[in-house]
């Protein structure tokens, strides 16, 4: 540990503050490698954060950063990988933040019952308002063009996923992003809106 000099300026950020939103940075690992993620282009940060981690950090790193659950609209699981990679953080977290008070948005990639073989939306319901989750495309091809998923399946599992989540969590917004090539956002729509979710149109180069 800590034995040779790294190159990166500043510690990772665990937690960031958007608006009035607090960002919880739970794992760097993800499934996908979209083309459009920044951690494609080399980059580390979001808006002036450094948000390499070089561990999974745990429930206990982040209940001193909580701060005033009053203070915030919403505590936002999204960083710079896929929350639900981190599921044991995850859940331990937003249960803490529900005791205290507050709402708990989940930005998702929609593969977490397909990495764990399971379906984790019961375990989600218990401690998480909101989710979003990127859908990205509206056909397999075009999907997995852009992001390049590294698990058999995935296209369909996200699918799956938007079908499943509204029976147990209210709020689900499913985004696309127009000016990805081959993306085309009417289908994405109907695909959204036929699963029982919302659909959120957004446009590339817009993070957060
Ligand atoms: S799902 Fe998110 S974190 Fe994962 S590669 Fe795509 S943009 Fe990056």
């Amino acid at each position: 540990m800590h034995t040779h000099a790294t190159t990166e300026q500043t510690q990772p950020t665990l937690v960031y503050d958007i608006r009035q939103s607090r960002y919880l940075n739970i794992t760097g690992r993800c499934t996908l490698r979209c083309a459009f993620c920044p951690k494609q282009q080399g980059s580390k940060q979001i808006h002036q954060y450094q948000l390499a981690l070089s561990s999974q950090p745990t429930t206990a790193d982040f209940l001193p950063l909580l701060g005033d659950v009053s203070q915030f609209d919403e505590y936002v699981f999204c960083g710079y990988g896929e929350p639900t990679l981190n599921l044991a953080t995850l859940l331990g977290v937003a249960r803490e933040i529900k005791a205290r008070g507050g709402k708990v948005r989940v930005n998702t990639d929609g593969l977490g019952n397909l990495f764990h073989k399971r379906n984790i939306l019961p375990e989600l319901a218990s401690c998480v308002d909101a989710l979003s989750v990127s859908l990205n495309a509206q056909d397999e091809e075009t999907y997995v063009r852009h992001c390049q998923p590294k698990l058999k399946g995935s296209f369909a599992a996200v699918n799956a996923f938007i079908n499943e989540a509204p029976k147990y969590i209210v709020r689900v917004e499913v985004s696309a992003i127009e000016g990805l090539e081959g993306v085309d956002i009417d289908a994405c729509r109907a695909l959204v809106e036929a699963a029982g979710c919302r659909f959120k149109h957004r446009k590339l180069d817009i993070m957060g």
